[in-house]
């Protein structure tokens, strides 16, 4: 499942945080890796950079090199490629221009090669095979960047990003390979755990069997959190108990279960589709509630948990920040209110913003991606404004329900954003885009500081292709977390 962050994200697709790179159970498992000469449908991976005194560049590698093989094998994507150059000594060939080098990195086992590679996966990217009427991607304006319309449902995304799959494509190769490098933790979309409503969700009839790979991975000692998208006189009610009575029942292992709410675009075409309304929130947060109790009385963790959405939609309080157990879906929408408020209010500890997941930490990994690093640039275009000018912080309308009773103290003002370009019940400030802004800033008075969350830019730009320095004002983009807003207002950034 394909795009940027989740608690962001409209639900189908969703990303999360993991620190596995230094996992000592990640080794290379068993399973053979292909020969060069035995993929047609590999495409090499390019350096993109090489960092200063590193084995790679004592070896003389440079930036626009395609690596073939390491070692004689094609590894198939990043995952593989690190288990590669993890070795002693690896042998690499490499294609520049027209020439094919033999390179050898003289490095000790399982030092840093300093490579930087331009793709995660080198072979096809595992795409979707379902057709949920939830689905965001196909709600999606016509027009945008070709990557946000693709519907990739890949364990390694998973296991890289943090993107939720379905498990309707895995296969017991994945599950060999799963097991053997422990790419553990994952992300499963479970939906439901009747097999004829989950069939019947996903429009798929592979819906109603892929949770046995859930249980194998499960079986294998692999973490899983699942997500629950909630659909309205779908899969919520009954359903939606039947499913958390299911998980008890038959994956008490898993580490977590994220109940969220559809996200319903004005371009949907799914007439049965739409969000909820007020009461059936409260439902969902009831439902959920009554099995927190349920399971930390059964398994002595509460194990399922509701999006923040549901009670700003229910306009109840948040649940304590302890009732989220150290925030392990705070991507997927979970407790990130209440994260913010206690990093705002200086633990530290809880500014987790919008986390790079681990691709922050393998060396060979991309700088771009699902998950590219955001911009700390301000826009051009007018004299930045004096460090005590009035400050104003830009945020979706979910955004200025949380943020409001934190500024009581400041004189910060909430400049809230309506989300015209998807409409609907879109209201997260990860999905603004770049117009929405544009349009909200061009009524507003020159000479006053614009903060803008890092969680709206990919790699500088808006979900639009817009850029900062397209905006009519000057904004200063700082990271999407309590500490670094409230260092801003005091007029710090460290
Ligand atoms: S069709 Fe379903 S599984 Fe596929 S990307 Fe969309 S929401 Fe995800």
């Amino acid at each position: 499942m394909a795009f940027s962050t989740p608690a962001q994200n409209p639900r189908g697709e969703a990303s999360s945080t993991r620190s596995t790179a230094t996992d000592p159970g990640y080794r290379p498992g068993p399973e053979p890796i292909p020969t060069a000469t035995s993929l047609s449908c590999m495409s090499a991976p390019r350096v993109v950079s090489v960092a200063p005194a590193s084995p790679a560049q004592r070896a003389g590698l440079q930036v626009g090199d395609e690596l073939l093989s390491v070692d004689g094998r094609v590894p198939r994507d990043v995952i593989e490629y690190r288990l590669l150059v993890d070795d002693a000594d690896p042998e690499l060939e490499v294609r520049r221009g027209h020439e094919d080098l033999t390179v050898l990195l003289a490095k000790e086992a399982g030092e840093l090669a300093g490579i930087e590679v331009s793709s995660a996966l080198f072979d096809r990217v595992r795409t979707c095979d379902n057709h949920c009427e939830f689905c965001f991607i196909y709600q999606l304006p016509k027009g945008m960047r070709r990557s946000l319309y693709v519907k990739d449902d890949d364990y390694r995304l998973s296991f890289l990003y943090g993107n939720f799959t379905t498990l309707t494509r895995f296969t017991e190769l994945d599950l060999e390979r799963v097991l053997a490098e422990r790419l553990s933790p994952l992300f499963v979309s479970i939906h439901s755990t009747d097999p004829v409503l989950r069939a019947r969700m996903l429009r798929n009839p592979r819906g109603a069997t892929s949770l046995r790979w859930l249980r194998a991975l499960l079986d294998g000692g692999i973490e899983v959190h699942g997500q629950i998208v909630v659909c309205p006189q779908v899969n919520d009610g009954p359903a939606l108990e039947t499913t958390l009575a299911g998980i008890v029942d038959e994956y008490p292992e898993l580490a977590t279960a994220a109940c969220v709410p559809l996200g319903v675009s004005a371009h949907t075409t799914e007439p049965a589709m739409r969000p909820h309304t007020a009461a059936e929130a409260a439902a969902v947060i009831d439902t959920v509630e009554e099995w927190q109790s349920i399971c930390l009385e059964a398994l002595g963790r509460r194990l399922v948990y509701a999006a923040d959405e549901y009670y700003l939609l229910a306009e109840r309080p948040f649940p304590a920040a302890e009732a989220y157990d150290g925030f392990p879906q705070h991507e997927n929408g979970i407790g990130m209110a209440r994260a913010f408020e206690a990093a705002f209010g200086g633990d530290r500890s809880s500014a987790y913003g919008v986390r790079p997941g681990f691709f922050a930490a393998v060396d060979g990994a991309p700088a771009g991606g699902y998950r590219a690093p955001r911009t700390t640039a301000s826009s051009a275009g007018e004299a930045a404004p004096a460090p005590r000018a009035p400050v104003v912080v830009i945020t979706g309308e979910y955004g200025a329900a949380v943020l409001g009773p934190l500024l009581g103290w400041s004189d910060a003002r909430l400049l809230p954003v309506r989300n015209d370009f998807f409409g609907g019940n879109i209201a997260v400030t990860g999905l603004l885009t770049g117009t929405d802004v544009a349009r909200a800033l061009a009524t507003e008075p020159p000479g006053a500081r614009y903060l803008l969350p890092d969680v709206c830019l990919s790699e500088g730009r808006f979900l639009d292709g817009v850029v900062v320095d397209d905006l009519p004002r000057p904004v200063e983009v700082i990271p999407t977390d309590g500490h670094s807003l409230r260092l801003a207002l005091r007029g710090s950034c460290r």
